[in-house]
């Protein structure tokens, strides 16, 4: 473990970054600049890329967390006369109901149990029963535990409908191979601060262009339009509506060329890949088991039942491996009692290792007092 760092963050985001992302962030820009704004542009630039090979699609970024990108999504493409189908199994599909809810949006949600995946003909059938959907949002890999979505299937089922669809791919983006072509993507929702390994401050969304386009003035919030602020930095040379990030995007920049030089998207694939199969192959060599089967787990994150122990207290716990120098995730699922392990970030397969050597010493000293 980096020497520098107070502890390994094993967490869905904010992430462990690496020195150099951190660095990045030494240097103060104007946001009227140019020096800064050919940066955002190349960021632009450069998230289209990892998203598709083909042209027509466009980047827009978004100051806040990850739920202000959704909740401009959301309150921003869907028509006023528009519906939306949500499909959701866990926390975070849920939010993007709360949101639809919160913004006055028609809403049908299609909600599954957090440990099973969505079912096919029923999202099928329901959108051949009401013709009043015009969009569907469903979450790619689902923090909450770990699920990996089917979302090329599901999108091509919206596509045979005919609707639009939106794919808060959060935790997901720039870990998972996809293409918003092959997934049939129209909008693609991802932050900063998760596979891409940057800092938190924006989110940003990769959109079919010519549908972004026909968006104007469907914004039902003025800091949240995403065509606005779409035509600002199109139009702008990169610039934002009203401050932005700056020393998070120069990290986020870095971020970037650092995701190239491992190989891309694929390479840090593997790498996460790695990690989360270390991980479970160790952690079941102390008795401890996952919460999904192997065929549903992405290698993002992985949800652990806790350990069967009457003596067993997740804080204690979490405290123990945090004087070791190891941050782990609280559970989300409302069902069963589980801790979560995050797979991502500037992490790799000896830091898993390490740290479930740490998890069998303080489970013994927790299990003699
Ligand atoms: C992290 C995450 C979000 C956004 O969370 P913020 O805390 O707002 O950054 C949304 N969806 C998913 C699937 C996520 O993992």
């Amino acid at each position: 473990m980096d020497a520098e760092i107070p502890y390994l963050l094993l967490t869905p985001g904010p992430l462990t970054t690496t020195k150099s992302v951190r660095e990045a962030m030494q240097v103060d820009y104007s946001t009227w600049d140019v020096d800064y704004n050919q940066r955002v542009v190349e960021i632009r630039n450069r998230l289209v890329q990892l998203a598709t090979n083909e042209s027509g699609y466009t980047s827009v970024l978004m100051q806040g967390s990850g739920t202000f990108a959704v909740e401009a999504t959301i309150g921003s493409v869907i028509p006023p006369d528009g519906k939306l189908l949500v499909i959701s199994n866990g926390a975070y599909g849920a939010r993007i109901a709360q949101i639809t809810r919160c913004l006055n949006i028609s809403l049908k949600e299609l909600s599954y149990p957090e440990t099973e995946p969505p079912d096919l003909d029923e999202i099928r059938n329901y959108l051949a029963t009401d013709n009043q959907i015009t969009h569907v949002a469903m979450v790619h890999c689902e923090t909450t535990t770990g699920m990996l979505n089917p979302a090329a299937e599901v999108g091509k089922i919206v596509a045979e409908a005919g609707k639009d669809y939106i794919l808060d791919a959060m935790s997901s983006f720039g870990g998972i191979p996809l293409s918003m072509e092959s997934h049939h993507v129209d909008y693609l929702i991802s932050s900063a601060n998760k596979c891409i390994q940057g800092v938190p401050g924006f989110g940003f969304v990769i959109a079919n262009q010519k549908m972004l386009e026909q968006t104007a003035g469907f914004a039902r919030s003025l800091s949240l339009d995403l065509f606005s602020q779409w035509n600002e930095m199109e139009h702008k040379g990169g610039k934002w509506r009203y401050t932005s990030p700056t020393h998070v995007v120069c990290a986020f920049l870095q971020a970037l060329k650092e995701l190239e030089t491992e190989g891309g998207i694929q390479q840090r694939y593997d790498r996460y890949s790695e990690n989360q199969s270390t991980l479970v192959t160790a952690m079941q060599k102390q008795g401890l088991n996952t919460l999904l089967p192997r065929e549903l787990q992405s290698p993002i994150i992985t949800s652990f039942y806790y350990p069967e122990h009457p003596q067993f207290s997740f804080n204690e716990f979490y405290d123990e491996l945090k004087k070791r120098r190891y941050v782990i995730y609280p559970g989300k699922v409302s069902q069963a009692e589980t801790f979560r392990i995050g797979n991502i970030g500037n992490v790799f397969p000896d830091d898993m290792l390490a740290l479930v050597e740490h998890i069998e010493q303080v489970l013994h000293t927790i299990t003699v007092s």
